[in-house]
């Protein structure tokens, strides 16, 4: 599933295309991915000018004028194609946009978990989501504070999008790898230094994996660089790079997650490596 530096790769990807195009005609083959309505996007993007295409989160925003906001989130499968001819199968189409000089951008989803969105209000329609993690919001004493505020392990939290936007299993694993915390720490206990050590872990792998331009998963997501790049995530049972340790696998909060049970601390007793004792 693409996450903020995936999102943030195909935004750029295609921003030189879309940004200044009038949009013509919209036509979609799956009605429940529009979202308030099929009649309300349509009537939200049609004789539109794209102005700007951002990202909020894990999802695409376009910037319309007259003024309106289109959010895209792709989920499991979805991607954008570029003109006439998409390389997936032809049933996977699920969207079409049409600009006054016909071009077309395509949205392709095999599994249909996508969503197209039309909002006449930003903040509204993203008013659930937590803070931006390369934001010059999000500072250490941003974290410091939303650590504090929940009680949770730090695994579920940072994946709660409402609390930190963009972040997913990937980058979550990566982050806390390199700021040497177990996910199943406590958000509540850590010391200033494992806060700050978690603030600069978030961004830098963050910015690292925009540089690679994401990992690739499979065919919903490719040309990543960054999965040659992973410490943990889907490095189950292969040695740690830092210890040599074998990097373990557990579903937390139902999400499988990949650590380093001796690098990783503070996990609660269960969890910390078996140690001899004299
Ligand atoms: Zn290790």
């Amino acid at each position: 599933v693409p996450e903020l530096p995936e999102v943030e790769t195909i935004v750029r990807r295609f921003r030189p295309l879309v940004e200044g195009r009038r949009i013509a005609g919209f036509r979609a083959r799956w009605k429940k991915q529009l979202s308030p309505g099929a009649a309300a996007v349509w009537r939200g993007c049609v004789g539109r000018r794209i102005a700007r295409l951002g990202r909020r989160g894990k999802f695409i925003v376009f910037e319309l004028d007259p003024p309106g906001w289109l959010l895209v989130h792709l989920r499991m499968s979805g991607r954008f194609e570029w003109g006439a001819n998409c390389e997936c199968e032809p049933g996977h189409l699920r969207a079409t946009w049409i600009f006054d000089d016909s071009e077309r951008l395509l949205f392709c989803d095999p599994r249909k978990f996508g969503r197209i969105i039309y909002a006449a209000d930003l903040a509204a329609a993203t008013a659930d989501l937590g803070v931006e993690p390369l934001s010059r919001a999000f500072t250490v004493r941003k974290l410091a504070e939303l650590l504090r505020q929940h009680h949770r392990r730090l695994k579920p939290l940072l994946l709660d999008q409402r609390v930190i936007a963009g972040l997913g299993n990937i980058y979550t694993d990566e982050a806390l790898f390199r700021a040497g915390l177990h996910p199943l720490a406590r958000s509540d206990r850590l010391t200033p230094p494992q806060v700050a050590a978690l603030h600069a872990a978030i961004r830098s792998v963050l910015r690292q994996a925009i540089i690679y331009q994401g990992t690739t998963f499979d065919h919903a997501y490719a040309g990543g660089g960054m999965q040659q790049r992973l410490a943990v995530y889907g490095r189950r049972g292969q040695p740690c790079l830092r210890c040599g340790t074998a990097i373990q696998y557990a579903r937390i909060g139902q999400r499988g997650t990949h650590f380093c049970p001796r690098c990783q601390r503070g996990g609660g007793s269960q969890h910390r490596p078996v140690r001899r004792s004299r």
